[in-house]
């Protein structure tokens, strides 16, 4: 047993919650579970990033203090996130006033070690994205990501001096492998420090909505700069050393993969020039695709429904929350690209967990209601179930640990194929009652009771109404997994009530 400090980014308070930002929150949230289960001391933090040029102006547009607005804003990603059951721990907000704190004295640190500089900057400037761009990287003078025409924009900055950080970024990444996962990703976050660095503008003077620069009162920081650093200020830099110490070490921030410049060059070199080690892993997912287009939250429209427009509570709606959760987490491997479709969510819903999980339940239940007088049966120690259900048990636990949510669904969804398959070969429904009924029937509930316990990360509420379901009080997300998670736990003697199907079929769409 270890620790698990795990981050979302900070979204941005002029959004509002949509599938994307979902399936970050969603992952996260269920590798937060899961290294709960394992017993891992665990903190979950997520939040909202509410500094910028474009949050004051939406906020004087509306005719509100920005502080009205991102209030309004956050609390939209709260109720959104609580929906979806996400058991974050802390969140963060970045106009808060220990985030001002945390920012200045990190900030302070690195300009103390003489890592920050004052110079003018002249470049091309887009005001959404409040950066700047270099005539290579602009798109025939317009911002890549906005197709807006950037402005010639002269501004005395203070800069970061990442160029400096070129060496020991370099053999940081040498040195630990897997710093950012999944390799594809760790090989463009090393190629972009191979390219070489340029020093980065952290003050903007054209803007006041941000926290202060703390040595000079006419600027104040960049928003991605200030923003970064959340994630220590929920661990308490600048105020508790000790909190930094604990949890820092055990570091993982899930990214989208359209930030890992920010978070797999400048965060760790600033960590560096901070005096502070880099986190100790970055995780990246790749985006969800609906009709061919990409979801980026800053991405133009072209017509079609985008999955930025889809809030997360039309799909729950619909479909519930554990099936959209584990929709998210099933259908991609993380760190790939993936389809969101509403077919695809049907599809998978129908299939795996009507037909896989809902038909197994729902037939044991039926068959010990009206075969054992509604008496659950034990299981057998030399069940022809146990060595599948035992390399289910480790497969998933390996690819849970590896930030594999996929695969340890695909493990899990193996062991219920298998427990159905085994009640087809045996057809306890044909049987008397007696020794081999009971048999087969006490090995399924164990099978059962195993699936729930591996799948409760992704679906909490299903897996905890599946141990209702057959007899038992605990709550299978609040076990510990290394005692649980052996063969021949469940007592038998338990009386089963059979319920409402637990994934009532959806129509197919036409
Ligand atoms: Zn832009």
């Amino acid at each position: 047993m270890g620790r698990f400090y795990i981050t979302t980014p900070i979204y941005y308070a002029n959004d509002a919650p949509h599938v994307g930002t979902a399936y970050t929150t969603v992952n996260a949230d269920a590798m937060a579970r899961w290294h709960r289960l394992i017993g891992d001391e665990t903190k979950f933090l997520t939040g909202t990033d509410e500094h910028g040029q474009k949050v004051a102006d939406a906020a004087a547009k509306h005719d509100m203090s920005p502080k009205e607005w991102t209030d309004q804003k956050s609390a939209q990603f709260r109720r959104a996130w609580d929906v979806l059951n996400i058991s974050y721990d802390d969140f963060i907000r970045t106009t808060e006033p220990r985030h001002y704190e945390s920012v200045q004295k990190f900030l302070t640190a690195i300009y103390d070690n003489g890592h920050i500089y004052k110079d003018v900057y002249k470049g091309l400037y887009c005001v959404s994205c409040e950066d700047y761009y270099t005539t290579e990287s602009s798109v025939e003078g317009r911002c890549p990501i906005h197709a807006s025409v950037l402005v010639e924009m002269e501004e005395e900055n203070w800069f970061f001096r990442l160029s400096a950080f070129e060496e020991r970024l370099t053999s940081f990444y040498n040195d630990h492998p897997n710093f950012v996962t999944p390799p594809t990703k760790r090989n463009e976050a090393f190629s972009f420090i191979q390219g070489g660095l340029r020093d980065i503008s952290i003050t903007r003077t054209s803007i006041s909505w941000g926290v202060p620069v703390p040595w000079d009162a006419n600027h104040v920081f960049y928003v991605w700069y200030d923003a970064l650093i959340n994630y220590l200020t929920a661990i308490g830099y600048g105020r508790d050393a000790d909190e930094v110490a604990t949890w820092w070490p055990w570091s993982h921030h899930l990214v989208g993969k359209e930030i890992i410049r920010f978070h797999c060059v400048w965060w760790p070199a600033m960590c560096m020039a901070a005096g502070l080690e880099p986190p100790a892993h970055v995780q990246v997912h790749g985006w969800l695709l609906l009709g061919g287009q990409k979801l980026s939250k800053t991405m133009a429209a072209s017509g079609s429904v985008r999955l930025t427009d889809i809030a997360p509570i039309d799909l729950t709606n619909e479909f519930g929350v554990d099936p959209l959760r584990y929709y998210l987490l099933r259908e991609t491997a993380l760190g790939n690209d993936g389809d969101f479709s509403h077919e695809g969510i049907t599809q998978r819903y129908n299939t795996d967990l009507a037909n896989n999980l809902g038909n197994l339940v729902a037939r044991v239940t039926t068959l010990v209601v009206s075969k054992c007088g509604g008496v659950a049966p034990r299981p057998r120690d030399n069940s022809p179930l146990r060595p599948g259900a035992e390399l289910a048990l480790r497969t998933a636990a390996d690819a849970w640990n590896d930030f594999s949510p996929q695969s340890a669904l695909e493990a899990t969804w193996g062991l219920i194929g298998a427990t159905n398959a085994y009640l087809e070969l045996h057809a306890p429904w044909k049987m008397e009652q007696g020794d081999e009924l009971n048999a087969v029937l006490g090995d399924a509930l164990e099978a059962i009771r195993l699936v729930a316990l591996l799948a409760t990360p992704a679906m909490p509420e299903v897996c905890e109404a599946i141990w209702q379901r057959i007899g038992l009080s605990a709550t299978p997300g609040e076990q510990l997994f290394a005692v649980s998670a052996t063969w021949g736990q469940y007592p038998g003697g338990s009386i089963i009530v059979k319920g409402e199907p637990l994934f009532p079929r959806m129509k197919t769409a036409e």
